[in-house]
Parts: C-alpha cells; sequence; structure tokens
C-alpha cells in the first residue's frame, strides 16, 4: 500500500545548547579523569535519555549531597545551585565541579550585584523550578520575590519599592515575559532590569524558529521532556500561534499517531536538553508510516561554545 505524503519542517536552531553541551561533557570528561562511579547532584539536564546512556558510563545520579559518599566527586547540575550546596560540599571535602551553565551563573552574579548595591528583587520564573531555587538561594531567604506570571506582577507587593530591579529565568517564554516586564514597569517605572535579557541565546533562538515552522503546519512535535521548561515553551508558542496539535514527545513511541491522522504538513523542533538521537527516532517512525519529505527552516545559526570547568579542560599540548 502507498503511503501518504507527509512534509516535516524541521526548526533549526533546535535541541541541544551550548550549556547543556558544557555540562554532558563535564561529566563524561569526569568519567574518563575519576572513573565511575561520579556522582551528579539532580539530573544533569532534564532528558531521560541523557541521564540513563551517562548512567550506563557509571554516573549515579542522586537528589541531594547526603546521598553521596565521602571521597567521591560530584557534579552540580546545569540549572544552579542554591550557595549552600557547594558550601556543604567543602565542608565535607568533596570534590566537586559545578556543571552550572554559565549564562545562569551570569543572573546569579546579577542577583548578588543588585543585593550589594541594597536592591529589592523579584524574580520572573516558574515556582519550584531548580534554576528558580537555584538563583533564590544565592542571597539570603526573602531577598527575591517570584512572579510567574502577569497576574502575579500586577499583585506582588513590595516594601519600600524605591530600588527594585527584576531578573528572570533564562528558559522563559520570551513573550510572556516580556508582558510580564511591561506590567512591572507600569506599576514600578523606575524598576531596573539586565542590560541584555536573561533569557538565554538558545531558548529565544528556538522559540523563533517554532514561530517560523507553527503557522505553516498542520501539527508540530516538540521532542523534549515533561520537566524542560524551554521544551514545555516551544508547544505554548505554536499553541499560542494557532497550531491546533502542538505536542510534547520523549521518544518516538510517544507520538499520538491518531492526532496526527490527516497532517500533511508536520513541524519537529527539541528542546535544548533532547539530543539530535530522539529527533532522527522520531523522523524515522514517521518514515515508517508516511511517504516523508524533509524541509529544513531556519532562522539563525549558532556557534556559542562555553569554557570547560579549567580541572577538567584538556590539557594544553606541550610546547
Ligand atoms: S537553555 Fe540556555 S541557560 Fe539553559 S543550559 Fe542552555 S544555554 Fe544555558
Amino acid at each position: 500500500m502507498s503511503k501518504e505524503p507527509l512534509t516535516i519542517l524541521l526548526a533549526n536552531p533546535r535541541g541541544f545548547c551550548a550549556g547543556v553541551e558544557r555540562a554532558i561533557e563535564i561529566v563524561e570528561r569526569a568519567l574518563d579523569k575519576f572513573g565511575p562511579p561520579v556522582y551528579v547532584r539532580h539530573e544533569i539536564v532534564h532528558n531521560r535519555y541523557v541521564v540513563e546512556t551517562l548512567e550506563a558510563k557509571g554516573a549515579v545520579f542522586v537528589e541531594e549531597l547526603d546521598e553521596v559518599p565521602d571521597g567521591l566527586p560530584v557534579i552540580f547540575s546545569a540549572h544552579g545551585v542554591p550557595k549552600l550546596v557547594p558550601a556543604e560540599a567543602e565542608r565535607r571535602k568533596l570534590f566537586y565541579v559545578d556543571a552550572t551553565c554559565p549564562l545562569v551563573s551570569k543572573v546569579h552574579r546579577e542577583a548578588e550585584r543588585h543585593f550589594r548595591d541594597g536592591r529589592k528583587m523579584i524574580l520572573i520564573g516558574h515556582a519550584g523550578h531548580p534554576e528558580v531555587i537555584g538563583t533564590m538561594g544565592q542571597l539570603p531567604p526573602g531577598s527575591i520575590a517570584l512572579v510567574e506570571d502577569s497576574a502575579q506582577a500586577a499583585a506582588v507587593q513590595i516594601d519600600d519599592p524605591k530600588d527594585l530591579a527584576y531578573i528572570t529565568q533564562t528558559t522563559l517564554s520570551v513573550d510572556d515575559t516580556s508582558e510580564i516586564i511591561d506590567v512591572l514597569r507600569r506599576r514600578f517605572p523606575g524598576i531596573h532590569g539586565p542590560k541584555q535579557e536573561d533569557i538565554c541565546y538558545a531558548t529565544t533562538n528556538r522559540q523563533q524558529a517554532v514561530k517560523a515552522v507553527a503557522r505553516d503546519v498542520d501539527a508540530l512535535l516538540v521532542v523534549g521532556a515533561p520537566n524542560s521548561s524551554n521544551s514545555a515553551r516551544l508547544v505554548e508558542v505554536a499553541s499560542k500561534l494557532g497550531c491546533k496539535t502542538a505536542m510534547l514527545v520523549q521518544r518516538a513511541a510517544q507520538v499520538d499517531w491518531d492526532a496526527l491522522a490527516g497532517v500533511t504538513r508536520l513541524g519537529i523542533t527539541a528542546g535544548a536538553s533532547a539530543p539530535e538521537v530522539l529527533v532522527e527516532e522520531v523522523i524515522a517512525a514517521c518514515r515508517e508510516r508516511f511517504d516523508v519529505t524533509i524541509e529544513q527552516i531556519t532562522v539563525t545559526t549558532e556557534n556559542v561554545q562555553f569554557k570547560l570547568p579549567r580541572v577538567l579542560a584538556p590539557a594544553a599540548a606541550p610546547a
């Protein structure tokens, strides 16, 4: 039986960002250098496949430091950690490597600078997300008020808001965040903000790529994990643009083929923590059912790379 035609619009950029690549490389190099087991506090990035691949190489994922035995190395995830985590590692004389994305660390430094300057602070972000816990944990409790949406921005009460600043989670919706900032600016006209967006380049670019695809397809698949903030935002961005069938899938086995019945143009993208191999798996599953043609939709190209921590960087070549 001949297959129905399906045009897949592949969004570019998609998938791994520089912060995720660096975090995974940190775990791999630590395994090479120290040998297994290497402990990792929290999922190194929000992706089950990545975590299981590293587990197979000898990484052990734990929730808290008290699960790490004395004398073994531990790595902190890309999302960042509250200050008391490295402090506790030092107290226990654990060898640790911090895989916090440099763009998250930049927000931490911003928060510290505002605090030093005596400013009150509002963090725009999602309650309970590890990045938000890490950012709020850079400062004493009560130093930062969390705002999740425009309604909370309209209601938040700040004692003495004369000198106020906002910072943001790096993986938010660019459009929603801009609305929230507008509300804050209307309420607190002198509020200080970052010179450049705290939302990172990878989040911004992946949302722009989805926008370039979403209006031109019948359905869109975002390859990513349900706890990945930037992946969830890609689904929302597509839905807001009128894409009625925008779905998050972790693996090809989760694709709801009934929901794709009658679809002739399908968008595919991936969150910043989803490896390309999973996108390829989804495309291969499409090829089993459809006569697939691929179109690449590219809004920009990325060449960002972050340095590894010195302790794991490749040794300098002899002179
Ligand atoms: S999504 Fe952005 S902030 Fe998060 S790890 Fe990637 S580059 Fe860093």
